[in-house]
């Protein structure tokens, strides 16, 4: 029998964390839990830390605290660093595992667009991996394996389309929260469930597989794939594309980075591909959601673009849930605030924070505008 493989959970009350603790739950043998944070929730901080045996110092509130999530992502017992913590303040977790060596479960989409140079340079330091928790990337990173790298001509990323798909611009002026946030496929927390609502979501994942597997921005590809069973395809010089398919559950991609190459036994559901019939793509509708065409400029401008963008776009999705601006708003606000603030550097972490901190305010203003 091998050794357990020592995780820990940081951002362990929100979607993603809950649904690692779920794949632990179902294969205590092969998991440990060693380490679990989140932003607020103490109750169950505390109940999870009870049922997996963390003791409390390593069981941890880190609201507004990025040390006590660097303390625990080089934790020298976590193999696995489980990356869940949600949007920027995901970043000094992300820095603080690679540097010390470990592999690094990456869910927090963000840290990555943001410090792409940054999070390049602690990767390079300390040898850390990171393996992909997002489901696209799982898919790519699976998909990858099944030729050399450069003989990739460009890869494919699913989008499911969000609740809006099929929906013109105007049709869209009046809808609220709750509309964005029922996502016809995934079960997600509200930022990425908005951003998907928006496209934002696969504009921020075109950026992130550029970062993850090296590739040029224009290699990237999206197109909606609304039923969500094929999660991203790698197409080779060849012309042989190979795909990875499955339920769209997020423990497959949680478990496959906690443990791969190796894979899991978490029933996460078959597909049934007799009740699933057909499998339909269709190109993504870019008048209607801005989001992604911006991504693509930002990841072209390069510099803190991406860091602006994704800034922007937090402090706008912040906006439109407590229902102070509108959902065309969030396009809006993302585009006015890289017209003012622009591509700054971001060849260091100190860049990438001014960056990020002056999107906020230009994003913060423009809010205010649009709400008056
Ligand atoms: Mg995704």
């Amino acid at each position: 029998m091998t050794e357990p493989i020592g995780v820990a959970v940081l951002g362990s009350t929100g979607s993603v964390g809950r649904q690692a603790l779920d794949v632990v739950r179902s294969e205590p043998e092969r998991f440990r839990v060693v380490a679990l944070a989140c932003g607020r929730d103490e109750d169950q901080l505390r109940a999870q830390a009870a049922e997996f045996g963390v003791a409390p110092d390593r069981a941890r509130l880190a609201a507004g605290e990025p040390q006590v999530l660097r303390d625990l992502a080089a934790l020298p017992e976590a193999d696995v660093v489980l990356n869940a913590v949600v949007g920027f303040a995901g970043l000094p977790a992300t820095l603080s595992a690679l540097e010390a060596g470990r592999r690094l479960a990456l869910a927090n989409k963000e840290s990555l667009i943001a410090a792409g140079p940054v999070v390049r340079e602690a990767r390079e330091a300390g040898g850390g991996e990171i393996v992909p928790v997002d489901s696209e990337h799982s898919a790519l990173y699976q998909a990858l394996q099944a030729g050399p790298r450069e003989r990739v001509r460009r890869v494919i990323l699913t989008a499911s389309g969000g609740p809006f798909r099929g929906r013109a611009a105007a049709e869209l002026e009046s809808v609220g929260p709750e509309d964005a946030l029922a996502h016809p496929t995934w079960n997600m927390g509200p930022k990425i469930t908005i951003d998907s609502s928006t496209l934002m979501n696969k504009g921020l994942e075109v950026i992130e597989a550029r970062e993850l597997f090296g590739l040029d921005v224009e290699q990237v590809e999206v197109v909606v794939h609304p039923q969500s069973v094929v999660h991203g395809m790698v197409e080779f010089t060849d012309g042989a594309t190979v795909a990875q398919l499955s339920m769209p559950d997020m423990r497959l991609p949680i478990a496959y980075a906690l443990a791969a190459p190796d894979r899991v036994s978490t029933p996460v559901g078959v597909v049934d591909w007799a009740a699933v019939g057909q499998l339909t793509f269709e190109a993504p509708d870019l008048g209607t959601f801005r989001c992604l065409g911006r991504a693509y400029e930002a990841a072209r401008s390069g510099g803190a673009a991406p860091a602006v963008l994704s800034a922007a776009n937090e402090v706008a999705v912040e906006a439109f849930l407590a229902r102070e601006i509108g959902w065309p708003a969030i396009a809006e606000v993302v585009e006015q605030t890289l017209d003012v603030v622009g591509a700054p550097g971001a060849g260091t972490l100190d860049d990438v924070l001014f960056a990020d901190q002056r999107a906020r305010e230009a994003a913060r203003e423009i809010v205010k505008t649009a709400s008056a």
